[in-house]
């Protein structure tokens, strides 16, 4: 989502206006006719700014899930966006460690690079909010961000070539964070395509 004027100004008339025509005027329906949109999913950059803040005030967003890293900086995010969604009464799911640790193809053994994870665990702790898992670092992650592919949509034999171990844990533990988000906010888990082993969410309201 382009916004030209001001590309990297937190306040931004065009940038509040392109979230208002991608929920309320865009026809979410596959070919303009079917079932309505069951989960609008939005990722966005970790912040406090319009955005977040056009979506809970426009909308009723059943839960925000917050994903961070371990750096210092990312965790400082992390106690800032709670705290502003919290204001605008958006319920919080849970959060995601990302990159949390490296498995490597010769042993089984997670190295944690980026040091240990207690800093994570505690804040989520400190702030009463749920850890939902705690992703390993792979690289077929980023190479699928590259290629248009979320990881999670290529096939197991991909992954398992290109991140041996951490592939399989990857999937693994997205597989229970899709199953706790979908108690959590009440979406129902419909079932998996042949093609891939992505879950489907479908909302039960
Ligand atoms: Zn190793």
């Amino acid at each position: 989502m382009a916004c030209r004027p001001c590309p990297w100004a937190i306040s931004c008339p065009s940038l509040d206006q392109a979230v208002q025509q991608l929920l309320f005027d865009v026809d979410w329906r596959d070919g303009g006719e079917g079932p309505r949109l069951d989960v609008l999913i939005v990722d966005m950059p970790l912040g406090t700014g319009d955005v977040q803040l056009t979506l809970g005030q426009l909308v009723a967003v059943d839960g925000a899930v917050i994903v961070s890293t371990l750096q210092d900086v990312a965790l400082t995010d992390v106690r800032r966006g709670i705290s502003m969604f919290r204001k605008v009464s958006v319920p919080i799911t849970g959060t995601i460690l990302n990159q949390s640790y490296f498995v490597c193809p010769s042993c089984v053994t997670p190295h944690y690079l980026f040091g240990s994870l207690a800093a994570f665990r505690s804040l989520a702790a400190s702030l009463d909010v749920p850890v939902l898992g705690e992703l390993p670092l792979v690289k077929g992650v980023s190479v699928g961000g590259d290629n248009g592919v979320p990881y999670v949509l290529t096939s197991r034999k991909e992954q398992g070539e290109g991140d041996s171990a951490g592939g399989a844990v990857w999937r693994n533990v997205m597989q229970e964070i899709a199953g706790t988000i979908a108690s959590t906010d009440n979406l129902q888990v419909t079932g998996k395509t042949d093609s891939s082993h992505a879950t489907v969410l479908k909302c039960d309201k």
